[in-house]
């Protein structure tokens, strides 16, 4: 396609857009569990209003847009009185969890240079389940990530005691995940701040997916385990906002238990002919849209607001889990939030998921051991009887052997 010589009228335009959108993943209706997170058109309002009257605005420039810098400060608190953060703790937002990944790392590397005196390579040691991001900034940074296999006792849980023998003197950072994403099992976050206390480790807590979630689980009165800023060893966390926070995408949170550490994480420079540039994280331009949306969002919610979505998703989980166990399929783990992953031990999962996605169910999946995967939103509370009828149905398919063809999603 070529830029068109000519400019083409708006209302043939969003006609063109909306028709376009026909062929995805029915997430409105509740079909996807995985990608989007639908708390209902209500949310989808304030987001989309929120986001458009600071579209144009640029948290680039916190002196010419004090709105923008105010309602991050305010982001920022409001994350941190939910994770224990402690006086003086601190933080910046970020586009995404892999965007607060990278800079939690570059954080830490940068503590390890300045106070530790690193100077070689440094490694990362993680459990076998952590989320693809560290590699990803690992591989920027050049440095080398060292991931342990989980405990054996079937908890799909980090192992600290593999993870403390991982570690050497060029270690800059632990990390745990609250939860992981492919089993939704929160790491023994504890158990890893021992760990990292006994050797001046950085402990990093991943909760992108748990970090707006597992709060407010605990206020509903889950067992959720420490994870969060009450365990003294974890200097930083990573929360996405966009994901069980219910902001509009692009918006996540890089938390620092002090200034001293959230110190390494900005980068400035003055050697060139512009402005002297500082910026928090990875990006330069920040839409302001995703700041205004945030906000927005959390306080919409409120706390009684967010208790209230979670508890649903908590209700759903285990309505799933109950009809998951009366068709046989096997539970990984202990999952206490919004995902869950599952398998059948006789039949081949992943041609029951071939079967489900032919229905119109588009969801994630693990590979060790092959099972399916939901991440749950509000909205499946309408539909939890349906997929279960639906998968019935699948599996008889495939136990009969008229199955069709395996389908592996795949993230590109
Ligand atoms: C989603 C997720 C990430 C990455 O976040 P993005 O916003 O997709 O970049 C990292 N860790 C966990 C546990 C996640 O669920």
């Amino acid at each position: 396609m070529e830029i068109p010589a000519h400019g083409r009228p708006w209302d043939e335009i969003r006609v063109e857009l909306v028709n376009r959108g026909s062929g995805d993943a029915n997430w409105r209706e509740g079909k996807t569990a995985v990608y989007v997170f639908n708390a209902g058109p209500e949310l989808t309002q304030v987001q989309k209003e929120a986001y458009s009257l600071y579209m144009s605005e640029n948290g680039l420039g916190p002196m010419a847009f004090p709105s923008l810098a105010q309602m991050e400060r305010e982001v920022i608190q409001m994350a941190l009185s939910i994770l224990n953060g402690p006086d003086g703790a601190t933080g910046a937002m970020t586009s995404g969890g892999t965007d607060s990944i990278t800079m939690a790392m570059k954080a830490a590397r940068d503590f390890a240079r300045a106070e530790k005196g690193h100077a070689e390579q440094g490694n990362v040691v993680l459990p076998f389940s952590a989320h693809p991001a560290f590699d990803k900034a690992a591989h920027l940074m050049d440095l080398e990530i060292r991931r342990i296999p989980l405990k054996d006792d079937g908890s799909y849980q980090a192992d600290p005691e593999r993870m403390n023998v991982a570690c050497d003197d060029r270690t800059i950072m632990l990390v745990g995940s609250a939860p992981n994403f492919p089993h939704g099992i929160i790491d023994p976050i504890k158990a890893l701040g021992k760990v990292a206390a006994s050797k001046d480790i950085w402990l990093h807590t991943d909760a992108c997916v748990g970090g707006y979630f597992a709060p407010f689980a605990r206020m509903n009165g889950v067992p959720v385990p420490p994870f969060d800023f009450g365990v003294p060893a974890v200097r930083s966390i990573s929360a996405d906002l966009h994901k069980y926070g219910y902001a509009a995408k692009g918006a996540s949170t890089v938390l620092f238990r002090s200034e001293e550490f959230y110190d390494h994480m900005p980068f400035s420079n003055k050697e060139w002919n512009g402005a002297p540039m500082k910026t928090p994280t990875l990006a330069g331009t920040r839409p302001g849209g995703a700041i205004s949306a945030a906000w927005a969002v959390m306080n919409f919610l409120g706390i009684d607001g967010y208790c209230e979505k979670q508890g649903l998703v908590c209700q759903t989980r285990e309505r799933v889990a109950e009809g998951l166990k009366k068709l046989g399929f096997e539970i990984l783990g202990d999952p206490l939030l919004g995902l869950i992953a599952f398998r059948h031990p006789e039949e081949d999962n992943l041609a029951i998921y071939g079967e489900m996605y032919r229905k119109g169910w588009f969801t994630s999946m693990t590979t060790q051991p092959p099972s399916l995967h939901l991440m749950l939103s509000p909205k499946h509370a309408e539909v939890v009887d349906e997929y279960l009828t639906h998968l019935k149905e699948s599996l008889a398919t495939v136990a009969s052997g008229r199955q069709g063809n395996q389908i592996t999603p795949r993230y590109s």
